[in-house]
């Protein structure tokens, strides 16, 4: 088998946290969760290899509003559907409003 795409990063002092390869986060204050399929970043620069996978709490936050499918990969594989059915629902919200 391949790197899983969710990984979990232990961490003693915060108790551990998610990470996903199918995403990245740039050096931007706004918009700088990126699908990987993004090689750079124009208005920061940083490409894919410089930059660090993207955690998990910001897939939830962005992540279907960079690619939708890739999030819903990631939720599958992190198992974190407590998490996902608010967030669905604040999308339906906006969507439907
Ligand atoms: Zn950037």
């Amino acid at each position: 088998m391949t790197t899983p795409i969710v990984q979990f990063h232990h961490d003693p002092k915060h108790g551990g946290h998610f990470t996903t390869v199918l995403f990245w986060e740039c050096q931007c204050e706004e918009d700088f969760l990126h699908p990987v399929y993004h090689r750079e970043c124009p208005p920061c620069g940083i490409t894919r290899n410089q930059a660090p996978d993207a955690g998990m709490g910001v897939v939830v936050r962005m992540g279907t509003q960079v690619d939708e499918r890739l999030t819903e990969a990631a939720f599958e594989q992190a198992g974190l559907d407590s998490l996902w059915i608010p967030f669905a629902e604040g999308v339906s919200q906006v969507e439907g409003a």
